[in-house]
C-alpha cells in the first residue's frame, strides 16, 4: 500500500520509528564503520543530539552522525520534518503556506534549498534511467511549443521565449519535455533520435513540423525506421492525450510566472518524472533517494570488518538492526 500522510505520521511520531523506518527504507545507513579503527560503530543515545541518537566507535569513542552519507547528511531539520516536506512536494503541496503550517519551516532558503535538492533527484532519475519512448507499434505524439523564461538584464526582469520540444505515448503513459536551443531542423531531427526509439510511428501536430524536418525527415525514415503520420484535420488535436500533458505542463509554466533561466531544464524534468509516478510519487522518490545514496557501495569489504570488542558501555545502545 502507498504511502499517505497519515500513516508517515504514524510511522516517524517517535524519533526511534523514524530512524527505523529510515533505516527500513534504506535512507539511513544500519551501520558505520569507523574511518580510523575500521571498527563496527554502536548507536548510543545522545539527548543534545537533534536525532537523539549517535554512532560512537568502541574503541576512539569517535562520533558520528547517524546521518552519515545520507540525504538528510547537511540538514539541521529534524527527519520527521524532512520526510513530510518530501511527502508534500512529491504530493504537489509544497507551497510557501503549506510547509510553513505543515513542516515549521519558516525560512524561504532553506524550503528553496530542499525543493533544489529533490528536483535534483528527478535529474539524477533520468540522467541514470534515459528517457525513450515508443517502439515498433507504438504511436507517439510529439508537438513543439513557446514558452517563456525569466531573464535578468540591466532594466530589470524580462520575460524571453523558448522552445520546447516534446514526445508522448499514450499506450505506455510516458513522455518527455525537452528545452531546445534553436528551431533548425537538425535539432528536432536530433531530438527524435535521441529521444524516440526505433520503429515508432510518429504523430506531427501540423504541416509546419513535418516541413520543418526538411532532409532529417528522410534519414529517421529510412535510418531510424520511423513513419510519421500528419494529422488529416486539426480538429481532433485538442482531444489527443499528448496534447493534454503539454497544455498541463504550459499552464504550470505560467502559474510560476516563467521559470529562471538555469531551472529551465530541471523543471521541465521535474514536470516528466511527474506525468511518470504520478499514482505514487512519494515512494517512487524514497526509492530514488535510497538508489543514488546507497549505503551497500559504502559498506567496507567484509575483510575491513574486524571481530567487534565489547566496550565498556555507560549508555544503552539503540539497535538499529532487527532482529
Ligand atoms: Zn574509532
Amino acid at each position: 500500500m502507498s504511502t499517505n500522510l497519515t500513516s508517515l505520521t504514524k510511522d516517524t511520531h517517535l524519533i526511534e520509528d523514524c530512524l527505523e523506518y529510515c533505516k527500513k527504507k534504506k535512507l539511513l545507513s544500519e551501520k558505520q564503520i569507523c574511518l580510523k579503527c575500521r571498527f563496527q560503530c554502536d548507536l548510543v543515545s545522545e539527548p543534545e543530539n537533534t536525532d537523539r541518537y549517535i554512532w560512537r566507535c568502541p574503541i576512539c569513542h569517535a562520533h558520528i552522525s547517524v546521518r552519515n552519507g545520507s540525504i538528510f547528511e547537511r540538514s539541521k531539520l529534524e527527519l520527521s520534518t524532512i520526510l513530510r516536506f518530501i511527502y508534500l512536494w512529491a504530493y504537489d503541496m509544497a507551497s510557501y503556506k503549506n510547509i510553513r503550517r505543515e513542516c515549521n519551516i519558516s525560512s524561504p532558503y532553506v524550503i528553496a534549498e530542499w525543493t533544489a535538492s529533490i528536483r535534483t533527484l528527478c535529474n539524477e532519475y533520468f540522467f541514470r534511467n534515459p528517457c525513450q519512448i515508443g517502439g515498433p507499434e507504438h504511436t507517439v505524439e510529439i508537438d513543439e511549443s513557446l514558452y517563456t523564461r525569466r531573464q535578468n538584464n540591466a532594466d530589470g526582469c524580462a520575460e524571453e521565449p523558448f522552445w520546447v520540444f516534446g514526445g508522448y505515448d499514450p499506450a505506455e503513459k510516458d513522455g518527455f519535455l525537452i528545452a531546445l536551443p534553436d528551431q533548425e531542423s537538425n535539432t528536432m531531427m536530433l531530438m527524435i533520435k535521441k529521444y524516440i526509439l526505433p520503429g515508432t510511428t510518429i504523430l506531427l501536430d501540423s504541416q509546419d513540423a513535418f516541413d520543418r524536418l526538411g532532409e532529417g525527415y528522410e534519414y529517421l525514415t529510412v535510418e531510424h525506421f520511423i513513419k510519421f503520420v500528419n494529422p488529416d484535420s486539426k480538429s481532433n488535436i485538442n482531444q489527443r492525450p499528448g496534447q493534454r500533458i503539454w497544455r498541463e505542463a504550459k499552464s504550470r509554466n505560467k502559474n510560476e510566472c516563467g521559470l529562471k533561466n538555469s531551472l529551465v531544464d530541471t523543471y521541465l524534468t521535474e514536470f516528466m518524472w511527474r506525468q511518470k509516478f504520478r499514482d505514487d510519487t512519494f515512494d517512487a522518490l524514497i526509492n530514488q533517494i535510497a538508489c543514488i545514496y546507497n549505503f551497500e557501495q559504502l559498506a567496507p569489504p567484509d575483510s575491513l570488518v574486524f571481530v567487534k570488542q565489547e566496550p565498556q558501555k555507560t549508555e544503552e545502545p539503540y539497535n538499529l538492526v532487527s532482529s
